[in-house]
C-alpha cells in the first residue's frame, strides 16, 4: 500500500478515536445509575401481606409454577405466596388475577443473586 494511503488511514483512525472520546458514554454506573424503564415494564413483585386473602389464584394462574402458597405461620393465619424469581416469566398474570390487587409487578429489575436459592422470595421479601 502507498505510504500516503497508510498515513491517511492512521489519521482517519485517530480522528475517529478523538471524536468517540468526546461523546457521552452509553454505559451507566450501575447500581448507582439506573436505566429508565417503559411505563408498561413488568419487574419484581410487591405483595401487601395485609390485604392478601390467601386465595391462591396467583399460584393457579401462573404458567410456570413460579408461585407456591405457604402454609400459615400460626394457627388461624392465612396462606401467603412465595415467588421463585428464577422461574418467573414476568407475564403479569398473577397481578391481573389477584382479587384484592395486593400483588403487583413493580418497575424494579434489581434481582441479581449469587446463589440460585436466593431467587425464592418469601412473602416478607416481597416489599
Ligand atoms: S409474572 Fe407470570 S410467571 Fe411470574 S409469577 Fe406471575 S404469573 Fe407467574
Ligand atoms: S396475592 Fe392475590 S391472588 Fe395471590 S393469594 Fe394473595 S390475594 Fe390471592
Amino acid at each position: 500500500m502507498h505510504s500516503l494511503a497508510v498515513h491517511y488511514l492512521i489519521i482517519k483512525a485517530i480522528a475517529k478515536s478523538i471524536s468517540e472520546m468526546a461523546k457521552k458514554p452509553f454505559t451507566l454506573q450501575y447500581p448507582e445509575e439506573r436505566e429508565m424503564v417503559a411505563d408498561n415494564y413488568r419487574g419484581v413483585h410487591k405483595l401487601d401481606i395485609e390485604t392478601c386473602i390467601g386465595c391462591g389464584a396467583c399460584a393457579r394462574i401462573c404458567p410456570n409454577q413460579t408461585i407456591t402458597m405457604l402454609e400459615p405461620a400460626a394457627k388461624g393465619g392465612k396462606k401467603l405466596p412465595s415467588i421463585n424469581l428464577e422461574r418467573c416469566l414476568f407475564c403479569g398474570l398473577c397481578e391481573e388475577v389477584c382479587p384484592t390487587k395486593c400483588l403487583v409487578l413493580t418497575k424494579s429489575y434489581d434481582f441479581e443473586r449469587m446463589d440460585k436459592r436466593e431467587f425464592v422470595m418469601l412473602p416478607s421479601d416481597l416489599k
